[in-house]
């Protein structure tokens, strides 16, 4: 890698993504900075920017020596297109035995319908103050009329009512739509930091103290069992 001057190297956040930056790492004696959400030029070095203590505080990250190896926090960035033409080159691993010792039996994807949550224009969310499972559908219903998809806190998904490929979060994925309906969610630090970088933030909860209010740009107080499937009636009937 020195050979071939790269001073750089920085990775997609993944399980795969970890696994093979942080065995680098331990290859190259190289330093490691992960959940970046940005980095950028400060007198004639890099520096990242990271979420620290449970996403209370940003911290500025640096390297010591090169190479340098970051770990992107998925969806923390918009793509951007460039001026400068890049070039792509094709590199051949020489890989040694114990390399080879895994091998990938199987990989699956986990079946999906509608836009997907990082990419979406429109993500409708539901939490705890849905009461069950079962109510998944108001949001669910809300998110097609809206055209978007279906995102979930923690605590909803931790219960077995939404899978794990929906969370927003610390712990889960960082979405940044045009618009977020937050439905039943408290607004903890940790969903926060995941969807903060939203456009516009809608939220739906029946206690006036929700922390969600703090940083909503339009906050709806009332039961979200009444006003969700209005909503949907009314969004229905303009489109029709
Ligand atoms: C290390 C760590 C990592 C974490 N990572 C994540 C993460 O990635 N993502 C994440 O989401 N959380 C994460 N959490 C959990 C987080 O702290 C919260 O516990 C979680 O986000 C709460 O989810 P919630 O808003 O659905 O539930 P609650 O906090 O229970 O909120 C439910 C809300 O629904 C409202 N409500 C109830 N009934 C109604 C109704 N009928 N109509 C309208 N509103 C109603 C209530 O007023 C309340 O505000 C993490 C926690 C830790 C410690």
């Amino acid at each position: 890698m020195s050979e071939q001057g790269i001073e750089t190297v920085l990775f997609a956040q993944s399980i795969l993504a970890a696994d093979v930056a942080s065995g680098l790492a331990a290859r190259l004696e190289a330093g490691l900075n992960w959940q970046l959400t940005d980095i950028a030029a400060d007198a004639g070095t890099l520096v990242g920017r990271q979420s620290a203590l449970g996403d209370s505080v940003v911290v500025e990250v640096g390297w010591r020596s090169t190479p340098r190896l970051g770990l992107f926090r998925a969806g923390a960035l918009d793509p951007v297109e460039q001026q400068a033409a890049g070039t792509v080159e094709r590199f051949e691993p020489q890989l040694r035995e114990h390399s080879l010792a895994a091998e990938m039996v199987e990989q699956a994807h986990a079946e999906e319908s509608g836009p997907s949550i990082e990419d979406a224009d429109v993500i409708v969310a539901g939490g705890r103050g849905l009461g069950e499972p079962e109510k998944f559908a108001l949001v669910e219903e809300l998110a097609k009329a809206l055209g978007g998809a279906v995102a979930a806190t923690r605590a909803v998904v931790d219960a077995g009512w939404y899978p794990y490929s929906a969370q927003v979060g610390q712990t889960g994925k960082s979405v940044s739509p045009a618009l977020y309906v937050a439905c039943g969610i408290s607004g903890a630090i940790q969903h926060k930091v995941g969807m903060q970088g939203s456009k516009t933030i809608v939220a739906i909860n029946k206690d006036p103290n929700a922390p969600i209010f703090e940083f909503a740009d339009l906050g709806v107080v009332g039961d979200l069992h009444a006003i969700v499937p209005k909503l949907t009636e009314l969004l229905q009937a303009r489109k029709s």
